[in-house]
This record gives structure tokens, sequence and C-alpha cells, in this order.
């Protein structure tokens, strides 16, 4: 079953009351219509009674007219005149007989005196009491009601007289009593109900029809007003008490010809029976009216109510609702604001928005938003959020108002802003809540540059490590590996991270490869080993070269533990190829020296002993071997102190205009002849002149052309061969050698480089290094053109000088 509210309850009373309230004047209305309407349904049935009464009157007055008529016609009948009593009672008898109104007839004399009568004999009247025989003798019509009692006879009656004139000039009266029962009957057929009593009074005051009738001493009703006003001529309808003390309706008329009151009354209940009942049930029906109406009311007044209750409580819930709200927000630590009305009018501010705008709590409720905060994008946004009912969600809004007070505020916010609606759903008001993110944002800001700066300066140490001359690999722990552009040029492959040996793992310098996680890099990783300059070689893939590197290495330790290992690798290739070159240089040059020199000391002291036991017949061939051996020394020394200079940037070129082909044949015929290796110089017809240091030049040609003798075990002519090549002079030695190695080709130029087919015969590899920084000075060129098993090609080239000019 439904419970129902007293809330609900009391709207509904309070809907019915309203309704009932409605009805009251209406129903006063309606009763004074139904009042008005009885009434004149009253005043109509009196009205009606009134007709009815004066019609009895006229009626009664017919009536006596008629007989009165009757009786004077009797007056004139010649019986009547002469006074003949038998001839009169002739006449009235059959009257009396035929016409039932008739009791009995009286012809008098004057004095009294009863001339006929039908129940008695003649016999004296007393005519002094009786006004209607008085009226009579005057000559007028007289009427008079009368109890009859006359033996068995006792009736009223009524007595008519009329005046007669006897023949013999006396006067007389001629009167008869009419029977009441025959007038009453004859009214009462007038009188249509049964419940309206008739009364009639005479001018005595007796009332001689009705309840009060008869018996002997009819009752005086003068006193009555309705008699006294009808005996007086009147005539009227009202209600009044009738004469046995109730309520009725009375209405009376005069009868004027007998002077008679008739008088109808009716009990009021009775005879307003019609109107009465027609207004109770207008009433009734009213009532009912109003009570449907109000059972109408109060069934729908109940649904009206429930429903008006259910929306205001929904209402006083939301604004209930909203003041929870207003309570919790006004504590919230962030910017809210609950704005109301198109005009966006502030009703709550946090504390935290107060302090924003600087004002105080009196300064902002109540007040537009615009005049508290004046950015007008803020405001275009809130109204935008009123207008559309779409709300307005921002991440790190920055934000930046200038106060009505002249302050500006920056900063960052997190924003929602949201419509309100009433409890109905239209639309009332937003709410906008804003959080505080500056500091986070300047603090993302602030990190996101400082990761710049990171990322930067990290890009420039990779850069830095990049470009290091050292391979440098960073291998951690959970297996990522970094390495550097050197790294990857000296392994060929950006990592060695593999334990599988291969071509190109890491080996001992020895030659030995590591075996499972030997290597440097791996021990620091594993044991934390710190390792120190060990030298390993590795293949270089893409120069498909053996790399001699010395690889150091350490662990990175984060919190005591190794996260990763650091490896620095140096090629020492060069290094090591230099250092096997200069022990091979000491040993050859102290070999180049040694045999020299002892050979000169042989030489000088077999001759000084010669001397001693005064043989000189060898001494000056041994003194010119010594000599010669001396020579080649000097030249050796020559060599060294050559490449001294260059390293001390202190060679000097003597340059002039020099004729090539002169200078070419100068020393390769300088060159000792020897039979084994003929010299053969084929040169230009014309001078060559070239911009040159005479000695140098010199000294490289003779360097070529004693490598070509020296490389030619086999004997063998060397040419030496001299042409224009465009715009250059070109020289070529030609031997039929033994040949560069095609894998050696490229060092030859190098300092102390020696092929390896070359060992077995004297030098110290510097000629060719010296003559190729001699031709490079002199702006020219120095090459192994070609060379095979069979000989070899050395060419050399110097730019021609453009104008012979005089040699300075
Ligand atoms: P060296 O004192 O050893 O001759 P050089 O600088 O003159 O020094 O020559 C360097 C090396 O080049 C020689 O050791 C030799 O192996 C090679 N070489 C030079 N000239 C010839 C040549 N004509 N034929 C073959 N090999 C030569």
């Amino acid at each position: 079953m439904r419970t129902v509210s007293p809330t609900v309850e009391r709207e509904r009373l309070r809907i019915v009351a309203i309704i009932a309230l409605a009805f009251v004047p209406l129903l006063f209305i309606e009763l004074a219509l139904v009042q008005s309407q009885t009434q004149a349904g009253r005043d109509s049935i009196a009205a009606g009674r009134l007709a009815l009464a004066r019609s009895v009157a006229s009626a009664s007055d017919t009536f006596i007219d008629g007989n009165l008529a009757t009786l004077r016609a009797l007056t004139n009948t010649r019986s009547v005149k002469d006074a003949d009593v038998q001839n009169v009672n002739a006449i009235l008898t059959p009257i009396l007989r035929q016409d039932p109104n008739w009791l009995t007839f009286g012809l008098s004399s004057a004095d009294g005196w009863n001339l006929s009568s039908f129940t008695t004999g003649p016999h004296t009247v007393n005519i002094s009491d009786r006004d209607y025989f008085q009226a009579a003798l005057a000559g007028r019509d007289g009427v008079g009601s009368v109890l009859l009692a006359r033996g068995a006879l006792n009736a009223k009656t009524i007595v008519l007289a009329v005046p007669v004139t006897f023949n013999d000039g006396t006067k007389g009266v001629l009167s008869g009593a009419l029977s009441l029962v025959n007038l009453e009957r004859q009214l009462g057929q007038v009188v249509p109900s049964e419940t309206i009593d008739l009364r009639m009074v005479d001018r005595l005051g007796h009332e001689f029809i009705g309840a009060n009738a008869g018996g002997d001493s009819l009752p005086d009703e003068n006193a009555r007003p309705e008699v006294r006003d009808g005996l007086a001529g009147q005539s009227k309808a009202l209600v009044a008490k009738d004469t046995r003390g109730r309520d009725g309706l009375l209405a009376y008329a005069p009868a004027v010809k007998p002077g008679w009151v008739v008088i109808l009354s009716e009990p009021i209940a009775t005879a307003f029976t019609l109107p009465d009942r027609l207004g109770q049930t207008a009433f009734v029906l009213t009532l009912l009216g109003v009570a449907a109406a109000l059972a109408i009311a109060w069934y729908f007044g109940g649904r009206l109510a429930r429903s008006y209750v259910e929306v205001d409580l929904a209402r006083s819930i939301a604004q209930g609702e909203r003041f929870r709200l207003y309570d919790a927000l006004r504590h919230a630590p962030a910017r809210v604001g609950l704005l109301n009305g198109p005009d966006l009018v502030y009703a709550v501010a946090t504390p935290d928005q107060l302090d924003q705008v600087g004002m105080g709590e009196e300064d902002v409720i109540g007040k537009p938003f615009s005049t508290v905060d004046p950015e007008p994008t803020h405001r275009a946004i809130l109204e935008r959020v009123y207008n559309t009912g779409e709300p307005f969600i921002a991440k790190e809004m920055p934000s930046s108002v200038r106060l009505p007070n002249g302050q500006l505020v920056e900063g960052y916010y997190d924003a929602a802003i949201v419509p309100t609606h009433d409890a109905g759903g239209a639309i009332d008001g937003v709410i906008y809540y804003a959080t505080d993110v500056s500091d986070l944002v300047k603090g993302r800001k602030r990190v996101e540059e400082l990761a710049a700066a990171v990322s930067a300066e990290r890009d420039e140490l990779q850069q830095i490590v990049n470009e290091m001359p050292e391979g440098v690999i960073v291998m951690r722990r959970n297996g990522g590996v970094m390495s550097n552009r050197t790294a990857e040029e000296l392994f060929g492959h950006p990592i060695m991270a593999t334990d599988d040996p291969d071509d190109y793992a890491p080996r001992h310098a020895d030659g030995r490869p590591y075996v499972g996680r030997e290597s440097p890099i791996m021990r620091a990783l594993d044991s934390g080993e710190s390792v120190n300059g060990e030298e390993i070689i590795v293949r270089n893939p893409t120069r498909g070269v053996d790399l001699n590197i010395l690889a150091s290495a350490a662990p990175v330790r984060r919190d005591g533990e190794i996260v990763a290992a650091v490896s620095v690798f140096q090629d020492i290739t060069e290094l090591r190829a230099f250092e096997r070159q200069r022990s091979e240089f000491f040993s050859m040059a102290s070999h180049e020296i040694r045999t020299p020199v002892t050979a000169i000391q042989l030489q000088l002291d077999l001759a000084l002993r010669q001397m001693s036991r005064g043989d000189s017949s060898r001494t000056e061939e041994l003194i010119m071997k010594a000599r010669q051996r001396t020579k080649a020394l000097t030249a050796l020394i020559n060599d060294l102190l050559d490449v001294s200079r260059l390293d001390a940037g202190k060679f000097a070129l003597d340059l002039h205009d020099v004729d090539l082909v002169e200078i070419v044949q100068k020393a390769a015929g300088e060159y000792p002849t020897d039979p084994e290796h003929p010299i053969l110089v084929v040169a230009a017809a014309k001078p060559l002149t070239v911009r040159a240091d005479t000695r140098r030049v010199v000294e490289v040609i003779e360097n070529l052309v004693n490598n070509a003798v020296k490389y030619s075990p086999e004997r063998g002519t060397v040419t030496v061969e001299i042409s224009t090549e465009n715009d250059e002079a070109v020289v070529r030695v030609r031997d039929q050698g033994l040949g560069v190695p095609e894998a050696e080709r490229g060092q030859i130029f190098e300092r102390f480089f020696r092929t390896s087919v070359a060992k077995p015969y004297g030098g110290v590899g510097l000629g060719l290094y010296i003559s190729k920084e001699i031709m490079t000075r002199l702006g020219g060129t120095i090459t192994l053109e070609s060379s095979s098993p069979r000989g070899s090609t050395f060419r050399v080239s110097l730019p021609l000088a453009p104008v012979p000019a005089p040699t300075r």
C-alpha cells in the first residue's frame, strides 16, 4: 500500500481548502438563488391563494347575488304583494323542494310579524338584533349568518332578506335561509386542496364556515387582523399564525355582497411544499455538487499535491544539495566560483579564488563576474558554457589576468567549467573549478629544460666520445652495449658482444683466442677487474688486417654494485709496426755502420802494418777502399741527418730554374760504372727547365739508380729516361730487378720500410722516404709506376717552369 506522506496530506488539504473556500461565495450565491427562487415560489403560491380567496369571495358574492335575485323576483309576485300567505306558500314550496339551497322562507311585516313560515306557524320575530332584517326594511339587501335551531334542524344558515312593499303600501321583508352545507360544498369545489382550510367570517366577526363554525355561539374573530382587514375590504396573502396557532399561509379577501371575509389557510409546510422541496432539492443538489467537487478536488488534489510535493521535494533536495555543495566548495582547495544567471553573478567563491583576485567576499559575492575578472576571454568562455550547456575542460591552461587593482596574475590551471541546472532542468548558472598547476607546469618545464640540457650535454659527450681517437665501448650488465665511432671502425662492427670466438673475435697478443669471458671488458664487468693496457689483436674485417689494440677496461659501479664496464681501445698497430721497423732499423743501421767501419779499420790497420814493414805496394788500394766505404758511410749519415732535419722542419731547399736533363745526366754519369749494371740515359733533346734544388734532385736520382742497381742481383740494364708529359718534366728509372711484392707497394715510401724480399740486401729504408719528402717539397711526385718480379719502374715528375728565367 502506498503511504501518503504528511506533507502530501497537508498539501492536499491545502488544495481542497482552497477549492472549498472558492466554493463558499458560490454556495452563498447558490443559496441566495435557491432562497429567492423558493421565495418566488412561495410568493406565487401566496398570490395563487389570494386569487383563490378572491374567487371564493367572488363565488360567495355570486351565490348570494343569485339567491337575492331569486328573493327579489319573488317580491314582485302578486301573491307576495298581496301578502297572500296561501299563494306565497304555493310559490315558495316548490322552490324549497327543487332548490336544496333553501331551507326556509319567511315573509314578515315590518313589525316583525312573520306571515309565512314552513317550520312554524305565524309568529312574531324580534327584528331588533337582526341587522339583515333591518337592512331589508331600510330598502337594502340584507345578509346574515344565523344558527338556525328549529326542531331537528340545528344548522348554520345564511339568511337573505330583501325589502317588500305590499300592495297596501306597507313595508315588509322577504327572507330565506340558505343551507350552508350547499354553500360550503360549492365553495369547497372552488378550493382545490383538502389541506386548505376555508373559513368564512361574517361582518360580526362570526366564523360561519370553517373549523370553528357551528355551535350556539359563533366565535368572534374580529380580533384577528386578517378578519379585521378583510372586513375592511382588503385582500392579502401572508404567512401568519392560523387560528390553531400554527404557521400557515393565510389568504383573505372580502366578499362584498354579503360583507364576509373569505380566509384560506394552510400549514406552511403543506402550502409551500413544492417551492420548499424545490429549494431543498436545489440546496441538496448544490451541496452534492460541492461535495462532488470537493471529492474530485480531494482525489486530484492528492495527485497534484504529490507531484507538487515531489517537485517541491526535488527542488528542496536540490536546494539542500546545493547548499551542501556550497559548503563543500567553500572549503575546496581550489579556485571555485559558482555564478548565477546570464550576468554570471557570484554566489560562491572559495578562499583560493578570493586570494587569487585579491578581494574580500563582500567585493565578489553578488557581483557579476566581469567586475571581478576583467579578462574578456575568460568571460567569453563562461558565457559560452552558459549559453550552449557545453562543458569546458582545459589542462594546464595558461592564464594571465590584470586585476582591477592593477596586479598581473599569471599561472597555469587545470580548469573545468560546467553549467548548473535548476530543478526543472534549465541552465541557471555555471560553476568553474580551477586548480593551480603552475608549480607543476613550471617544474615540468624546468625538468624538460634540464632534460634538454642533459640531452645536449650527452649528445656533446657522445660526440666527443665519438670523435675520440680511442675506441670506447660501454657494456651494461643488462646486456646493453654502446660504442663510439672509433670502436666501430676498429672492430668493423658495432660490437664484440659475442662469446663465440670467430675470425673477428679478439685474441691475445700472442695470437691465442680469448676463451669464454676472458676479454678485458668482460673481466671488468664480471669481476670488477681494472685492466690497464692489455694488448690484444683484432682482425679488422673491412680492411682485412690484424690490428694491435691496447685495451683498458674498468667497471662502473653504482651504489657499490657493478652496473657496466667501460673499455678503451687504442690502435697501436702503427706504433707496433714503427717499433718493429725501428728495431729493424737499429739492427740494420748498426750493421750498416759497423760493417764499413770494421772494414775501414781493417783496411787502415793492414795499410799501417804494411807501411811499418816498409811495404807500400797495396797501401794506396787499401786507403782508396777505406775512402769508398767512408763515402757510403757518409751517405748513410747524411740520410740520417736529413731525416732529423725533416722531423725538425728544418729541411731547407735551394731553388733555382735548372735544366732537369742536365742534372739527371750528371747524376747518372757520376754513378760508378759497373759492367754488370750498365746505366742507359735516354733524354729529351732540348733542356727541360724546372724550378728545383739541384743537389736534392741529384740525391733523388742517385737514390733511384742506386736501388735499381742494388735490387737487381741478376744484373741488368738500368734505364734513366727523361721526357715531358703535358707540362711536366718526367724522369723514369727502370730496372730488371726483383721487384716489389704487390702487398707492400703502398708502404715503400714509408720511413724505415723495407720489403720482405729486400732483407738480404743492405739498406735502412730511408732513401725512398727522403726522396718522397724532397719531391713533395719541390712540388713534384715520386711513384712506383709499375713493378713485377722482372723489374720495376719509378717515376719522378716536376712541373716545367713556364718561362725560362735566368739563373739566380
Ligand atoms: P734501402 O736502403 O733499403 O734501399 P730505400 O728507401 O732506398 O731503402 O728503399 C726502400 C726499400 O724499397 C728497399 O729496401 C727495397 O726493399 C725497396 N726497393 C727500392 N728500390 C727498389 C728497386 N729498384 N727494386 C726492388 N725493390 C726496391
